[in-house]
C-alpha cells in the first residue's frame, strides 16, 4: 500500500500551477499500455486541454519497455494487439495534428524516468500527463518521475514542469473506498456494495461523461524535429522478441479487431442482440442479424445470469481484451448498460443480467484495489499468507503433467477443450478459467504461479490485477472436473468443439470418457486417458491445504 500511497502524497506536491510556460514549450501525453483510446481518457483530456489554455502543442508518447514485458510475462497475442491500436490512434492523432511517438527501451527499463526527464527538459516540456498503473514496478517508475521532479525544484537543476498522474483505469479508484475502519476491503462483497453506492450517489456525473474531448493542435510542425530521431512516428508492426509466426498473426487480427467502431459493436451485440449457441467458438464479430425489439428482456445481457455460466452459449460480452488494453474505458461500458436500462440507479444486484454484469465489471476494478492496497500480490506472493511457502507442490515428473496441462492433453475433456481454446484464440470462458485453474493446483498439485505466468503469455485479455486475482481465487476452491463440465456444456458442444478425438462418444460419456471406455477404446479415438485419478488428487490436495493453513 506504499507505493501507491507514496504516489499520491508526491502527486499532491506537483509543479504549482500558476507557472507561466515558455512559448516554445509543449505538453506531454504519456499513453500507457492500458489506455490506448482517445475517448474518455482522463490524462489525454486535461494533457489536451492544457495544451489549449496555454496554446502549446500536444505530443502524444508512447514508451515500449521490454525488460517490463520479458519480466511480466506479457503475451505477445497483446503486444500485437497494442500494435494494431497504436498505428490506428496514431492516424487518428495525426488527424488533429497531434504526433504520436514511440521509443523502445530494449533493456534497462529503470533508466526510464531519467531518460524521460532529460528529454523532456530539452523539449522545455510545460506539462506531463499520464494515468496510473497500479502494478509494483510501474507506480515505482512513475514516483521516481515525481521524485525527480521534485528534486529539480528544490535544486533548480534538471526538469521541473507539471507532473500529473490520474485515476483512470478504474471505475471507482483504489484507495477510494475504505471499511468503516479506515482500512482497505479485502472482502470483494462489502467491497462490492460500496462500489455500487458510491456509483450511485454520484450519478448524474458518472452519466455524463467528466473528460472532455481531444482538441486539435494548432500546429505540430514545430514538434517533428525535437523528437526525432530518438523517437519515431512510425508504430513497429512487432517487437523484438515478441513476434508472432505468420498464421497467428492473422487469426489474432481476425478475432481480435481494433480500430474505429469496434468497441461500439461489441457493446452493441451484447446489449441488443439475442444470445445463441456459440457461433464456431469464437467471439461473435459481425452484426449477426439477431437484432431484438426488446434489449431490456431478450438480450445477451438480459440473460446473463444464465447466460454466463454455459461455455456453449455466446452469453458473454468479449470485451475483456479491449478493457485490459484500454480500448474503451469501464465508464463507458457501464454507461452504455445505463443507456438501454434507464431508472435512478446503475444496475448493481444479481437478479437480472444487468446488475449481474456490472458486478462482474466490478470484479475487474477490485482486484486493481487488491494491487494497490497489498502490492505484495504482484511479486508473486498469496493474498492469504497462510498459503505462503507452505504448501508441498507436487515435484514428480510435474513438467509432463505441466506440459499435458498447457497442450490440453489431460485427458479430462472440459480441461482439455479449454486449454486448447486458449492456444487458439488467446482467450477462455471465464468458467473454463477457473476449472483449469483449480484443475492445475488441485488436480495436478502444480503450483498456481506457473499457471497464472503461462496464462498472461497466451492471453489478449492479460492483465495482472484480474489474472492474479483469478488465480488466487481458484487456488482455495476445488472442482470436480466431470461434473463443472455437465453444467457448463452440457451436451458437449463445446468439447467436441475443440477436442474433436471426441466426436463420436456419445452422450454423458463426453463429460467422462474413462467413466464409459477402456483405456484402449479412449487411445484408438486418438485421445488420452486422465493423467491422474480426480478422486485419489482431491483427497491428496485437501490434506496438502489443510497441513499448509495448520502451518501458516
Ligand atoms: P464478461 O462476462 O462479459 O464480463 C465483462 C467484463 O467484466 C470482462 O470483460 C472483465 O473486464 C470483467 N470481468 C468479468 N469477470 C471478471 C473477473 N472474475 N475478474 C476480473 N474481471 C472480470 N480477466 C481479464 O480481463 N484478464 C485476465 O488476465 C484474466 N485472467 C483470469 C484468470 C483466471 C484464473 C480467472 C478465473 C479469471 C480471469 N479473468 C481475467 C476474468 C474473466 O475470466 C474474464 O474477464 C472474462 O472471461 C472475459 O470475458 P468477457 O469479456 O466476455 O466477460
Amino acid at each position: 500500500a506504499r507505493l501507491y500511497d507514496a504516489m499520491r502524497e508526491l502527486s499532491e506536491v506537483k509543479a504549482a500551477k500558476d507557472e507561466k510556460p515558455s512559448k516554445d514549450g509543449v505538453v506531454v501525453y504519456w499513453m500507457r499500455n492500458k489506455d490506448l483510446r482517445l475517448e474518455d481518457n482522463t490524462a489525454l483530456s486535461y494533457a489536451s486541454a492544457v495544451a489549449q489554455e496555454h496554446s502549446l502543442p500536444l505530443i502524444a508518447l508512447h514508451i515500449f519497455s521490454l525488460g517490463d514485458y520479458k519480466s511480466h510475462d506479457r503475451s505477445p497475442r497483446r503486444i500485437d494487439f497494442q500494435l494494431r491500436q497504436l498505428a490506428y490512434l496514431r492516424a487518428e492523432l495525426d488527424k488533429l495534428h497531434i504526433p504520436l511517438f514511440t521509443f523502445t527501451q530494449s533493456s534497462e527499463r529503470k533508466a526510464i524516468p531519467r531518460i524521460l526527464c532529460e528529454k523532456l527538459a530539452e523539449w522545455n516540456a510545460f506539462g506531463l500527463y499520464a494515468n496510473i498503473e497500479y502494478e509494483v514496478d510501474e507506480l515505482r517508475r512513475d514516483i521516481e518521475v515525481l521524485e525527480r521532479t521534485r528534486d529539480a525544484r528544490e535544486q533548480g537543476e534538471g526538469w521541473k514542469g507539471q507532473v500529473e498522474f490520474f485515476k483512470d483505469f478504474c471505475i471507482v479508484a483504489p484507495g477510494e473506498l475504505l471499511t468503516k475502519q479506515g482500512k482497505p476491503y479485502s472482502v470483494y462483497s462489502p467491497w462490492q456494495r460500496a462500489w455500487a453506492a458510491h456509483i450511485n450517489s454520484n450519478l448524474s456525473s458518472f452519466i455524463s461523461p467528466q473528460n472532455g474531448p481531444v482538441i486539435a493542435n494548432p500546429s505540430s510542425a514545430r514538434t517533428h524535429p525535437i523528437l526525432e530521431p530518438m523517437f519515431s512516428h512510425e508504430v513497429p508492426t512487432s517487437l523484438p522478441g515478441f513476434e508472432l509466426a505468420e498464421q497467428e498473426k492473422k487469426d489474432m487480427e481476425r478475432l481480435w479487431p481494433v480500430g474505429e467502431g469496434v468497441t461500439e459493436g461489441i457493446m452493441g451485440r451484447f446489449l441488443k442482440t439475442k444470445m445463441r449457441e456459440a457461433k464456431f467458438f469464437e467471439p461473435p464479430l459481425e452484426g449477426d442479424g439477431n437484432e431484438v425489439e426488446n434489449p431490456k428482456k431478450d438480450s445477451k445481457i438480459a440473460k446473463y445470469t444464465e447466460g454466463r455460466n454455459r461455455v456453449d452459449w455466446d452469453g458473454t460480452s468479449h470485451i475483456s481484451a479491449y478493457l485490459a488494453a484500454g480500448l474503451i474505458s469501464p465508464r463507458e461500458c457501464v454507461r452504455a448498460v445505463y443507456k438501454v436500462v434507464g431508472g435512478k440507479e446503475v444496475p448493481a444486484g444479481r437478479d437480472t443480467g444487468f446488475g449481474m454484469w456490472i458486478q462482474e465489471v466490478a470484479w475487474r476494478d477490485f482486484y486493481q484495489h487488491v494491487l494497490a492496497a497489498w502490492p505484495r500480490v504482484c511479486m508473486s506472493k498469496p493474498f492469504n499468507l497462510k498459503y505462503d511457502g507452505t504448501i508441498e507442490w507436487a515435484t514428480d515428473d510435474d513438467e509432463s503433467k505441466f506440459e499435458a496441462w498447457k497442450e490440453g492433453k489431460t485427458g479430462f475433456p472440459i480441461v482439455d477443450a479449454a486449454m486448447r481454446s486458449l492456444k487458439a484464440q488467446g482467450y477462455m470462458h471465464n468458467r473454463c478459467r477457473m476449472i483449469v485453474a483449480s484443475f492445475l493446483c488441485k488436480d495436478l498439485l502444480l503450483d498456481w504461479r506457473k499457471g497464472e505466468k503461462y496464462f498472461m503469455q497466451m492471453l489478449v485479455d492479460g492483465d495482472l490485477g484480474s489474472n492474479n486475482g483469478g488465480w488466487q481465487w481458484s487456488v482455495i476452491r476445488i472442482f470436480n472436473p466431470a461434473s463443472q463440465s455437465e453444467k457448463v456444456d452440457p451436451n458437449g458442444t463445446y468439447i467436441r468443439h475443440w477436442v474433436p478425438e471426441l466426436k463420436s462418444v456419445k452422450g454423458k460419456a463426453i463429460h467422462n470418457p474413462s467413466a464409459a471406455l477402456s483405456k484402449a477404446e479412449i487411445l484408438k479415438l486418438g485421445y488420452v486417458p486422465p493423467i491422474v485419478d480426480h478422486a485419489e488428487a482431491r483427497k491428496k490436495a485437501i490434506e496438502a491445504y489443510k497441513e499448509a493453513a495448520a502451518q501458516g
